[in-house]
């Protein structure tokens, strides 16, 4: 019995793109979905009322790094869990660390049967094995837990990536053993995600997308892009691994995109995307609207009166102008952030919802091509 399942609604005869529907024990999503991240247990700037009832988020991400250096997972499991510690009603995904200890920690020491890192803020050192991170992420009572995972840094060798997926595969398959028996006795309904690796090869992509599919999970995800690697390469690496992974299950692209590629990873298959771009770039003064960026602190928005995006219906742009966004983020204001992050949050939403609506209604081939063509002439 699958705690955590995926139906697919309406598919893309031209494109890889489809529309779904992915049913968790904190309640159903519509696919293709943007997952907002909330690093420490928030999403920077919003409350969780702002983000379940004004935004309709319906799952958000949490880092299983972080959380566990600060407060911890036993401080958190003491707590409830991460939904009730957090007030967060819908569904969370967190990830499996791999990322944060290969990207954030100064010294680390990969073994066969784990990691050993030095946490970022006080040079404690820790271990995440493959078995250890599943408990942690099951003590935060996550909906969708991801394996630890290996993400190398780019460009690596042919042959350190080769050694590199490999381990990431044994890692999965003992978390994925694991995880199987701590849900025989499990009174909660969980999914555990494998990660595809592979570094910037394609036959590497999808010898470890072929290997993980006799693990037979609710999902799988895409790791190891968004690395400093050029964007059309994440493209064609997310290409060359999606046809490998099961059409019935979701498949999710890690830390992507930007808006106008977040079609483009949808034509390619993908179902469920996370990324930290709209929530850090509004608190930096970057601001993503319908027609284009604006990067509020110029000048030219200094008496502006229009609202950010005339086309968005987010509470930024129906009571603030750019001339009050842009005094509050010249002034340091806290609300300044509050304000932009709910803004970009709300069009990434957006675009997803519009993508979806386009792949129902039979015209996401259109879609794209409009999409395609503003971002040609934006550049
Ligand atoms: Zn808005």
């Amino acid at each position: 019995m699958r705690s955590v399942t995926f139906e697919v609604v309406a598919e893309c005869p031209h494109t890889r793109a489809r529309a779904g529907l992915l049913h968790t024990p904190h309640g159903t999503i519509e696919t293709p979905v943007f997952m907002p991240v909330g690093t420490q247990a928030t999403v920077k700037g919003l409350t969780q009322r702002d983000l379940a009832e004004d935004l309709d988020v319906k799952i958000l991400l949490a880092n299983t790094y972080h959380l566990f250096i600060r407060p911890g997972h036993e401080l958190i499991q003491k707590m409830g869990g991460l939904h009730r510690f957090m007030s967060w009603p819908n569904a969370i995904l967190t990830d499996s660390g791999g990322f944060q200890v290969f990207s954030l920690s100064g010294l680390r020491k990969i073994h066969e049967h784990g990691v050993v890192f030095q946490s970022h803020l006080d040079g404690d050192l820790h271990t995440f094995t493959p078995e250890s991170t599943v408990d942690v992420q099951l003590a935060y009572g996550s909906d969708i837990l991801m394996v630890l995972d290996e993400c190398p840094e780019y460009p690596v060798s042919h042959e350190y990536a080769r050694e590199s997926m490999q381990r990431t595969v044994r890692w999965a398959r003992e978390a994925n053993d694991h995880f199987r028996r701590r849900m025989e006795t499990s009174p909660t309904g969980h999914a555990l995600f494998p990660i595809v690796q592979g570094s910037m090869f394609p036959d590497l992509r999808r010898e470890c997308a072929r290997a993980l599919l006799d693990l037979d999970t609710d999902g799988y995800a895409i790791g190891g892009l968004s690395v400093g690697e050029p964007r059309p390469m994440s493209l064609e690496m997310t290409e060359a691994t999606e046809d490998v992974l099961p059409r019935d299950r979701p498949r999710y692209d890690m830390g992507v995109g930007m808006p106008a590629e977040l079609p483009e990873y949808v034509a390619r298959g993908i179902d469920m995307m996370d990324c930290v771009l709209p929530s850090r770039n509004a608190r930096n003064g970057y601001l993503f609207t319908s027609e284009g960026r604006v990067i509020i602190k110029h000048a030219r928005y200094r008496d502006d009166e229009r609202p950010l995006d005339p086309n968005c219906q987010c509470y930024t742009c129906q009571r603030y102008s750019r001339a009050y966004l842009r005094h509050l983020f010249q002034a340091g204001e806290i609300l300044y952030a509050v304000l932009a992050t709910r803004h970009n949050i709300r069009r990434y939403l957006d675009i997803m919802r519009g993508i979806r609506h386009a792949i129902i209604s039979n015209s996401f081939p259109d879609y794209l091509k409009c999409v395609r063509a503003a971002s040609s002439e934006a550049v």
